[in-house]
């Protein structure tokens, strides 16, 4: 009996917490209601609809312009379809954490989901840097434009990520930097683990190590094999792997191309080096072991040599395993820019 009181208490704080919460939900579902039923208008430019909020029509038009003018671009690669893509203009943060959910962070500007052929945007006043509005919009546009000309599925994320940086025109003037850090550093992602570094293409995250990657990659691509190959590969993909894709146009596999771009990497590293005055010696001390290494293996090659001739002598059978081609392709690159270079 002595409890009574107390549970008496206890549900009267209960009745309490649930009038609340009945309170707050109903002042929620009020500013939901108020949120969605802000008056929001649509600028219908096949295939574009841009869903904006008053007030920013000029901002509409600006995208669908920057949207028209992008897919112009592309259109020749890569068609629309029929069906309509659609676009919201986010005026505010709350706006656009009902698209981008988590994803709504300050370095991320835009995001797609480009099965549904949506993509959402932040208004330049909500951008780090509005300037980036055009940029965002060609960049997730090419999100969609691929998941309606290919299978998705087959195109490695990297690639995905490193033609919309590409054809966005993005200006990542720090990518080759953070990349020659990379490299520095031996924090370059493996080609098998970078699949898993990356988002779904379209769940942006900030621009870090795994976007700078990819858009180093993706250059090195199209620099190897220009712009029509790489196309075609992005096309066959509907048929078959990118493996098999990249193999059948350009001649090598995936895992050839990841160690050329890896090659390729000693000149960013070293000029970057140069150019900031900040890493030389730590780059000397990569070039003094890579020289010791590579004079480690000649000798052991050497030894084998030997070892080989002196069976011979022997009269052995041939020499089963002297594996000078081998040798020479792990090493190559380091000859090849050792002559570039010094
Ligand atoms: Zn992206």
């Amino acid at each position: 009996m002595a409890k009574l009181p107390h549970t008496a208490y206890n549900e009267g704080m209960a009745i309490q917490a649930i009038q609340r919460f009945l309170c707050i939900l109903v002042i929620g579902l009020s500013v939901a209601i108020t949120a969605s039923a802000e008056e929001r208008l649509v600028l219908w430019d096949p295939p574009f609809a841009v869903k904006f909020v008053e007030g920013e029509e000029e901002l509409a038009q600006r995208a669908i312009e920057a949207l028209q003018g992008g897919l112009a671009e592309l259109e020749s690669r890569l068609q629309a379809g029929d069906e309509p893509i659609r676009v919201a203009l986010c005026d505010t943060l709350f706006d656009f954490r009902r698209f981008a959910g988590p994803l709504a962070v300050s370095e991320v500007g835009g995001i797609a989901r480009p099965a549904e052929g949506l993509i959402a945007v932040k208004a330049p006043h909500l951008l780090r840097r509005p300037g980036e509005f055009d940029a965002i919009l060609r960049h997730e546009l090419v999100h969609v434009l691929l998941e309606r000309n290919t299978d998705t599925t087959r195109l490695p994320k990297w690639l995905n990520e490193g033609l919309a940086m590409t054809l966005a025109r993005e200006h990542r003037w720090n990518s080759m930097w953070i990349v020659a850090q990379m490299y520095a550093r031996g924090q370059i992602i493996p080609y098998r683990d970078l699949e898993f570094a990356l988002a779904a293409p379209g769940s942006e995250t900030g621009f870090g190590s795994a976007y700078a990657q990819s858009l180093s990659m993706t250059r090195h691509l199209l620099g190897l094999v220009g712009e029509d190959v790489v196309w075609q590969v992005v096309e066959d993909l509907n048929e078959m792997s990118f493996g098999d894709a990249l193999r059948k146009r350009a001649g090598f596999g995936p895992v050839e191309f990841f160690e050329s771009w890896k090659r390729s990497l000693w000149k960013v590293a070293f000029v970057l080096s140069l150019v900031s005055g900040f890493g030389v010696f730590q780059f000397m001390a990569i070039l003094a072991v890579l020289g010791y290494v590579r004079k480690q293996r000649q000798g052991a090659a050497i030894m084998r040599r030997w070892d080989a001739e002196v069976d011979d002598r022997d009269g052995d059978d041939e020499p089963e395993a002297y594996e000078e081609g081998d040798e020479d392709d792990e090493y190559a690159w380091f000859d090849g820019e050792e002559e570039e270079w010094f």
